[in-house]
């Protein structure tokens, strides 16, 4: 166990029809109440638990973590703990103009943005709540004066709907200033009606870019790495492929996931997590704490991205805005 990625909140801001489809997550649907999610404190004191056990990256994620109020306060009590050599965040960059200086004063390493599309009808109907691509560019520039750099962009690609917006993406985000990596479109939870057809694969990725902008493969940064990385011969900076559909990697994960419920998942496609948030409240110790996470973690057999077929598509799974990607 190396990663913890911690969801500080399951809503969002922004409906992609990838994770939080409009049918399901409608007016209706049952967010979490307040009092079941973490506290900074209980996130903060978790978090030391975990890093004892040899977690060095956190990484913050949600729902839309910049809903959360004051984040930077939680930002800068993780910060304070012993052991963790990266703090980053994954924002949708909606509120980045308004947050990033603050985010980086409070200590927060690095920064990644999820940008679909730089075309603003496609970007608008990908996130279906008509929110504009320009507004997150000029977060992100918001934040490279902040002194993010180099800032990771993530793009999940699917089929017919912006398998076009790959190319004018990796001209834009070419350089040192950005690292862009391409996700394939994953069937995370129940709700997002996954077909393998609207997968683009890695290996199409690489070529439609290769073919006008020469590449060459790097070798992975540390075991574990789940971005396949490639460099534009140029000199133009390097790219990453997420190819958990066609090439996963599942014996590799060093990655636990805190639910915004303080739920410990061992694997994005899990349906079901070890409640931690109840012993915590209970009163345990961190000790036992720790005894606890320890036996989920050596318990572990996930292999979901190594088994997937059509038929298990429809298995239960936790949403990807509950967990965090
Ligand atoms: N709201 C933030 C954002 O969008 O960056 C953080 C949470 S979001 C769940 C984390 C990442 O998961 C984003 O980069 C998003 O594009 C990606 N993601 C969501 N659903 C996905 C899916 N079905 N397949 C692949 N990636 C997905
Ligand atoms: Fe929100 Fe991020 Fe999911 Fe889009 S991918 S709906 S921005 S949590």
């Amino acid at each position: 166990m190396r990663d913890l990625r911690i969801s500080v909140t399951d809503r969002c801001n922004f409906r992609c029809t990838y994770c939080m489809p409009k049918e399901v997550f409608g007016r209706g649907y049952d967010f979490l109440p307040k009092a079941d999610i973490l506290t900074f404190e209980e996130i903060t004191r978790l978090t030391r638990i975990f890093a004892g056990l040899g977690v060095d990256k956190v990484r913050l994620t949600g729902g839309e973590p910049l809903l959360r109020r004051n984040l930077p306060r939680l930002v800068s009590l993780l910060n304070e703990v012993d052991g963790l050599s990266d703090l980053t965040l994954t924002t949708n960059g909606s509120r980045l103009v308004e947050e990033a200086a603050a985010l980086r004063a409070a200590g927060l390493h690095r920064l990644t943005v999820s940008v679909d599309a730089l075309d603003d009808v496609t970007f608008r109907a990908m996130n279906d709540v008509g929110f504009s691509v320009h507004r997150v560019l000029r977060g992100i520039e918001v934040a490279r004066a902040a002194g993010f750099a180099p800032i990771k962009i993530n793009m999940v690609v699917k089929r017919g709907v912006n398998e076009e917006e790959i190319l004018p993406m990796a001209r834009h985000f070419r350089g040192p200033e950005f690292i862009l990596r391409f996700i394939e479109y994953m069937d995370v939870g129940n709700t997002n009606g996954w077909h393998m057809e609207d997968v683009v694969p890695a290996r199409e990725i690489v070529e439609r870019i290769a073919a006008e902008l020469p590449l060459e493969p790097l070798a992975a940064n540390y075991r574990g790495e789940v971005a396949r990385r490639y460099r534009h011969r140029d000199g133009g900076g390097e790219i990453g492929i997420i190819s958990s559909v066609s090439q996963p990697f599942c014996g590799d994960c060093t990655r636990a996931r805190l639910s915004a419920d303080g739920r410990l998942f061992t694997c994005l496609f899990a349906s079901t997590g070890t409640d931690l948030r109840a012993r915590l409240r209970a009163g345990a110790s961190d000790a036992e704490l720790t005894d606890l996470i320890r036996r989920v973690w050596h318990a572990r057999s996930d292999r979901y991205s190594e088994i997937r077929t059509s038929a298990t598509v429809s298995q239960p799974k936790a949403e990807m805005s509950l967990l965090g990607g």
